[in-house]
């Protein structure tokens, strides 16, 4: 991982070198600079460099033109993938989001001037030594967001870079300035901007990041996510005081200490109070797959049922009855004391009426009447009576159950 860090920075390089053979200015740019000084794993390059898109793709084999419009032009070379953009500014803004028209500066620092946070405009030249105009290495050695320029004018030309600040403050453990802080209760209301797919795509990797729980009480606090295009749950979001905060219970585990994204998802939810309705409400606007929107609003509803019954083991099978093995074992997953329930759930054999050792139609049969909607209605009472042992699950006992419960019309 460490050397696969090291060959891509070296690939890097080698593309600035290039660049600069042919005459023109290139640099490493962005959040590859501040991973590799926070010693973080880079995941991607960004180059900013004076060549026009026509000139870069005039000069790499492989290339595809990826925001030509932005100027920029994704390269392939040595195995591997770069972005690589033409120095620019971005003059005029009609909404808060699109730039009218992106002008191209035939400099690095108007280049780093528009960059949103002075972390993230550092840049490094082909010797490796880094260009620092705006004090970036300060604010990383002190772990502090800082808006390059004024934060409230910098959220107010795009206000997906409030949601950035947070990212990053909770990501790296940063706090942000006074500034920053102001700047997002002030432009809070320009979030209505960005489209709800950005919103869901931010928030998401917060939640997928090293301190969701920090994340999560930034994102309430700050009133942005009372302030996003299409309304999310109140219960989740609202503007009251109360559903401002993000407190976590006892009886649940820290979101960070929860492995996967779509039950820290699911955790939040349900420990906000909301109900499953309001998590496929939630996952439906922040534009969440509809896989992703079965499986949270499938933990929040166990969650639900099992916070409104005593914790007995007869209402615990109940709630995987209706809700399903899957969503029983991410519950598990957020709550603080798993046990006895994890042994409850290892003992259970028979949780899908698929399972039973009677099929519908022998049932239907060995009870005398032409299947009809009944015959699921007797599978499922079947399956309570097993799973609650009950009744073992056998053919010749739940056919004589089957043939009793339709007998005293219990079906
Ligand atoms: P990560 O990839 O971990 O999200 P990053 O900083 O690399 O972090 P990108 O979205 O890949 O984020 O953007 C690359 C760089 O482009 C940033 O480091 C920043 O300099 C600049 N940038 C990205 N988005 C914005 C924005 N909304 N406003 C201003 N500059 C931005
Ligand atoms: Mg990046």
């Amino acid at each position: 991982m460490a050397d696969e860090g090291e060959a891509l920075w070296a690939a890097g390089l080698e593309v600035i070198r290039i660049l600069r053979d042919r005459g023109h200015e290139a640099y490493l740019v962005g959040g590859c600079v501040r991973d590799r000084l926070l010693g973080r794993p880079l995941h991607d390059i960004d180059i900013a460099t004076s060549a026009l898109p026509e000139e870069v793709t005039g000069i790499f084999p492989r290339t595809v033109p990826t925001g030509l419009k932005h100027g920029t032009v994704t390269v392939l070379e040595g195995g591997r993938i770069f972005e690589v953009t033409t120095f620019r500014t971005e003059s005029r803004y009609s909404d808060a989001r699109r730039p009218d028209e992106v002008a191209f500066v035939d400099e690095l620092r108007e280049d780093l001037a528009r960059r949103d946070f002075t972390i993230n405009s550092l840049a490094v030249d082909l010797n490796g030594e880094v260009v620092d105009l705006f004090d970036g290495r300060k604010d990383l050695a002190d772990g502090i967001i800082r808006c390059v320029g004024n934060a409230s004018v910098r959220f107010g030309e795009d206000a997906l870079r409030m949601l950035r600040a947070i990212r990053f403050a909770a990501e790296f453990g940063f706090d942000m300035t006074l500034t920053v802080w102001r700047g997002l209760r002030g432009q809070a209301e320009r979030l209505r901007f960005v489209a709800m797919e950005r919103v869901g795509s931010e928030w998401d990797r917060m939640m997928a990041g090293s301190d969701p729980d920090r994340a999560c009480g930034l994102l309430l606090r700050s009133g942005l996510l009372a302030c996003v295009k299409e309304p999310l749950p109140e219960t989740v979001v609202g503007r009251k005081a109360a559903n401002m905060r993000w407190r976590q219970c006892e009886e649940y585990r820290s979101l960070r200490d929860i492995g996967e994204t779509e039950v820290r998802w699911a955790a939040f939810i349900a420990q906000k109070g909301a109900s499953a309705e309001e998590a496929r409400l939630l996952c439906r606007t922040l534009r969440f797959s509809g896989k992703r929107e079965v499986r949270i609003a499938a933990a929040v509803a166990f969650d639900r049922k099992m916070m409104m019954s005593s914790p007995e083991r007869s209402a615990f099978i109940t709630a995987i009855l209706d809700s399903g093995r899957a969503a029983a074992v991410d519950w598990l997953e957020m709550i603080s004391h798993q046990q006895p329930y994890r042994e409850w759930l290892t003992e259970l054999t028979v949780t899908t009426m698929g399972q039973l050792a009677a099929k519908g139609d022998e049932l239907a049969r060995s009870v005398g009447k032409p299947a009809g909607p009944w015959v699921a209605h007797l599978l499922r009472r079947l399956l309570e009576e097993v799973a609650h042992g009950r009744l073992p699950n056998e053919k010749d006992s739940l056919l004589r159950a089957a043939a009793e419960l339709a007998n005293s019309n219990k079906v």
